[in-house]
């Protein structure tokens, strides 16, 4: 007997139809003589529409009370999921993060699992019983509600796969695997059958939200068989697995586009020794992602340092930023968040020359500029105006010949 858990994403439990179809899926996937544990993300649209509503009382809500908001979107797509299951005439049991427990650090709105209690689980499955997990959600070690980041359900599915040894993780979308770039900004991009879970974590990094990246991350740590397929049917999925299983290596696999990018630059900063860590301590302090740095030659002994961080972050690091350029006497601060970063991934990066060019003659070609630029041994990314990103991304995709051929030329 096999233990499946199914993880089913916002779009897929978007109303009561949608949870009785998925209900009507688990429900055979356990006829068939599995043992199914279901992962729940908030029905589509409902978390959005949970932060626009603090949002119209407060610019900065505590991370406290965001997560104690945001969470109960998994916990009524949990409890309706249990219900339809039980009125299929199926033992079914929806639990919280809180109730598992899934235990995470502190660190609200993107907080890190520590650990995953299995025991209830465990004795809820033995009962024949189908446990119904919230995604998304988990408690602190002093006991409040934490959640996972956006898109975190998937990480709760392979957390608890790997804890429970499952023998697959599959996590059920709106499209029906992953593709050379995300399809709804790139018609022509490709379906990709099996992916590496090294190649996966950089596209998820980078902005392909079909699956949370670290859910890839512990994927690949605990070795967790992992799919994704489409909650709506077809017959297409893609695997992740490890590098060595990928018959077929490109030199690029995919294409994204990160919207939530915003940059700092603190302009005419002294260039001395210790200038940097200034900057940047205190973001590391408030567990604030920095991702691409740049710092201009210096002239007269001063040089512009620029940087970017996540959108949802800008507020707070303009405050921690700005407080550093006075104490330092830099001439001003700047920020902006009307920009996207576009990236081109795949372990073929490192062994070809020529590919960064390529990229830039592809976004040159489509008169758009950059900005700011970084690579990788996996990746290259360009940093550019929010207004180019999806033009700029099927550019990229183009230029790598990952264009599908339409069916008109491969029947000529
Ligand atoms: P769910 O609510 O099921 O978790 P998400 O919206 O988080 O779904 O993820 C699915 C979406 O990811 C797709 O609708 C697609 O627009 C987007 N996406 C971005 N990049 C890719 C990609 N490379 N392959 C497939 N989908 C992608
Ligand atoms: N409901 C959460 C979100 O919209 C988590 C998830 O869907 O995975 O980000
Ligand atoms: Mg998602």
């Amino acid at each position: 007997m096999s233990l499946i858990i199914q993880k089913y994403g916002g779009s897929s439990v978007a109303t009561t139809d949608h949870i009785r179809r998925v209900a009507m899926k688990v429900a055979s996937t356990k006829i068939q003589g599995n043992k199914v544990a279901v992962v729940v993300s908030a029905m589509g649209g409902q978390t959005d529409q949970l932060l626009s509503m603090a949002a119209e009382i407060s610019g900065s809500p505590s991370g406290r009370e965001q997560d104690a908001l945001l969470a109960t979107g998994e916990q009524v797509c949990a409890a309706l999921m249990s219900i339809t299951l039980e009125s299929l005439g199926h033992k079914a049991k929806s639990l919280m993060g809180i109730q598992l427990p899934l235990v995470t650090d502190n660190v609200h709105t993107r907080a890190r699992i520590i650990k995953l209690q299995t025991e209830i689980i465990e004795q809820i499955l033995s009962e024949d019983t189908i446990p119904v997990v919230a995604g998304f959600q988990g408690v602190t070690e002093e006991g409040w509600i934490s959640t996972l980041g956006r898109g975190g359900s998937d990480t709760t599915a392979v957390a608890l796969a790997a804890a429970l040894k499952a023998d697959c993780c599959e996590i059920y979308t709106d499209v029906d695997g992953v593709y050379t770039a995300d399809p709804n900004i790139c018609p022509k991009a490709r379906h990709i059958n099996i992916i590496s879970y090294q190649e996966m974590l950089e596209l998820a990094g980078l902005g392909a939200r079909v699956l949370h990246s670290r859910s890839v991350e512990l994927a690949q740590k605990y070795q967790v068989p992992l799919v994704v397929k489409s909650s709506f049917g077809g017959e297409k999925h893609t695997w992740i697995v490890n590098e060595e299983e990928v018959m077929e290596n490109s030199i690029i696999k995919g294409v994204t586009l990160e919207k939530n990018v915003s940059k700092i630059s603190i302009i005419r900063v002294p260039d001395r020794p210790g200038i940097a860590h200034s900057i940047l301590s205190p973001l590391a302090e408030a567990a604030i992602n920095v991702d691409m740095i740049i710092q201009n030659a210096s002239i007269d002994g001063y040089a512009d340092f620029t940087f970017t961080i996540p959108t949802t972050e800008l507020e707070k690091a303009k405050e921690l930023v700005g407080q550093v350029a006075r104490e330092i006497n830099a001439r001003e601060m700047l920020a902006a968040n009307n920009i996207v970063k576009v990236s081109a991934v795949g372990i073929g990066i490192k062994t070809n020359p020529g590919v960064a060019s390529r990229m830039f003659k592809s976004l040159s070609e489509e008169n758009i500029n950059i900005e700011m630029i970084s690579t990788s041994e996996y990746r290259i990314s360009c940093v550019i105006e929010e207004k180019y990103g999806e033009l700029a991304v099927r550019a990229v995709h183009k230029a790598f010949g990952l264009d599908k051929v339409s069916k008109e030329k491969t029947e000529a």
